[in-house]
């Protein structure tokens, strides 16, 4: 890989790099320090036309081959990212601004669905059809076709391989639009894929912002379907783009996770995952916890553990691996800074943080609001910054009442040592994940998805293969 520092970045399509033919270059800002770390050639329509017409041509090469020499591919594929951990984390934390440890630990995510699903290939198997003796029905679960990608920027190279891994499983081919703050690493893990053996055209990258290559990809009459990953008002857009084409979406929109902690819970454990929950990767994170609702019995002693905690959570750039990084713009800064402004005026000043530290970078101090009714509007609103609120309950009706009182239906979490307790929150909780006594537990096996307005569909685990399939049902007449 050449210096990250200078590097041109652009559109990576047939398995090569090409320059971009309608897009607006853009510079890359590392969030941490301000600086302009490298150049994107943000492509366009023309760009994202041919690279679905190359990955139209790529598709049916790609679904014809056995599924168990997929399935090899992509473990080499998997090996291939390992093996260029390091240039690719560092790559990563220049452009988001996060801990190299954080980057390090995605470029491993980003290996591990790969690996998952090189696992899955000759397994997506069809049924029988109990259609009487008379008959023989059964299913094949076949591929889509192409199917385009469009990511956010908070974990770039986890979301390429969580949304991008099951769907060239399936035996599809992908065009992937990465966010326009963290375009390279999506351009890099194509390019190390093509080298690590996967044919060219199976996955194509167009950089560039989303009103030019976001819209014309998730509008594409040459698509199969369309999965985003980002906001609610965007994803609604692509929604509408897609079913302008008869399209099938997945929306992995935003959240606002309810963590609940009764009195029973181990204490240092539900501290320290209330932390995480919150303030890992600055807050910006979908499944995160940002609201705690913790019974009244413990929360002084609770608050005030939890307030010391993050007061000495560490900021910095990303190679001194501090606990936390700065927010990934300046735009999303001042989002953040606003929210916390407004809350200032609605509920009072927060018992730590709310400050912006005395350096060069977009860091917000780690805060905590204590005492925050649950329509408050920063209780309500996806901050997506390194802000928790507060707010007590009295007993598990309550607890459950104020986790479900929100629009988002993501992540839900809940700390105890009561099971059947935790089972039942588990059960009536509105969310598409529940965690127990571990905030973030589940990894690449799992489904990930939400309910209300957190998004259609299911990533992740088994269940995505599902997504990125469509079933033909076969009955044949024996008796003829
Ligand atoms: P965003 O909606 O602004 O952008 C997401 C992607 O859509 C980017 O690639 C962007 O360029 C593109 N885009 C923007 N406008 C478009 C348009 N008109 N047509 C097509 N594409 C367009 O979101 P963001 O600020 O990058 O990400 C933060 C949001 O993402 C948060 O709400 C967060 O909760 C959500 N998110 C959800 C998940 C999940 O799995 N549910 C994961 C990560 C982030």
């Amino acid at each position: 890989m050449s210096d990250s520092s200078t590097r041109l970045c652009g559109p990576f399509v047939g398995g090569e790099p090409v320059a971009a033919s309608d897009g607006r270059t853009r510079k890359l800002v590392n969030p941490a320090t301000e600086a302009v770390v490298g150049t994107v050639d943000g492509g366009g329509a023309g760009d994202v036309d041919e690279a679905v017409r190359d990955s139209r041509r790529a598709a049916g090469e790609w679904t014809a081959l056995a599924p168990p020499e997929r399935g090899r591919i992509l473990q080499d594929v998997a090996a291939a990212i390992r093996e260029q951990q390091a240039s690719l984390a560092e790559l990563e934390a220049a452009d988001a601004g996060k801990p190299i440890s954080d980057a390090e630990s995605e470029v491993e995510s980003l290996a591990r669905y790969f690996e998952y699903y090189a696992g899955i290939t000759d397994k997506i198997g069809g049924e029988t059809v109990p259609a009487g003796d008379a008959y023989l029905g059964y299913t094949r679960r076949e591929p889509l076709g192409v199917t385009g990608h469009i990511l956010p920027w908070n974990f770039p190279l986890l979301l390429f391989g969580r949304s991008v891994a099951p769907s060239v499983a399936a035996g599809n081919a992908t065009v992937v639009k990465p966010a326009g703050e963290t375009p390279r690493t999506a351009v890099e893990a194509a390019r190390i894929a093509v080298e690590a053996g996967l044919p060219p055209g199976v996955i194509n990258v167009v950089p560039g912002s989303g009103t030019d290559a976001g819209s014309a990809l998730a509008g594409h009459e040459g698509i199969d379907c369309v999965s985003f990953t980002g906001s609610v008002p965007t994803g609604v857009a692509v929604g509408r783009a897609a079913i302008e084409n008869v399209n099938p979406v997945h929306l992995e929109l935003g959240g606002n996770g309810p963590n609940v902690v009764f009195p029973d819970a181990d204490f240092e454990n539900a501290v320290d995952n209330a932390l995480a929950a919150v303030f890992s990767n600055a807050g910006q994170v979908c499944s995160a916890g940002p609201r705690l609702l913790v019974h009244e019995d413990v929360h002084d002693e609770f608050l005030d553990e939890l307030a010391d905690r993050a007061a000495e959570i560490t900021l910095g750039p990303p190679m001194d691996d501090p606990d936390m990084g700065p927010l990934i713009s300046e735009t999303q800064y001042g989002t953040v800074r606003r929210s916390i402004d407004d809350a200032r005026e609605a509920v009072g000043d927060p018992v730590v943080g709310g400050d912006v530290p005395d350096r060069e970078g977009y860091f917000v101090e780690p805060t905590i609001f204590d005492d925050v009714p649950n329509d408050a509007t920063i209780a309500q609103e996806e901050v997506f910054g390194p802000v928790l609120t507060v707010t007590t309950f009295a007993d598990e009706a309550e607890a459950l009442a104020l986790a479900n009182d929100t629009e988002y239906g993501l992540t839900a979490g809940i700390f105890t040592e009561d099971m059947g307790r935790a089972h039942r929150f588990a059960r009536d909780v509105e969310a598409g994940v529940v965690y127990i006594n571990e905030w973030f537990a589940a990894g690449v096996e799992s489904p990930f998805g939400g309910t209300k307005n957190s998004g259609i569909g299911r990533e992740a685990g088994e269940e995505a293969i599902r997504g990125y399939t469509q079933v033909k049902a076969v009955t044949g007449a024996i008796d003829r």
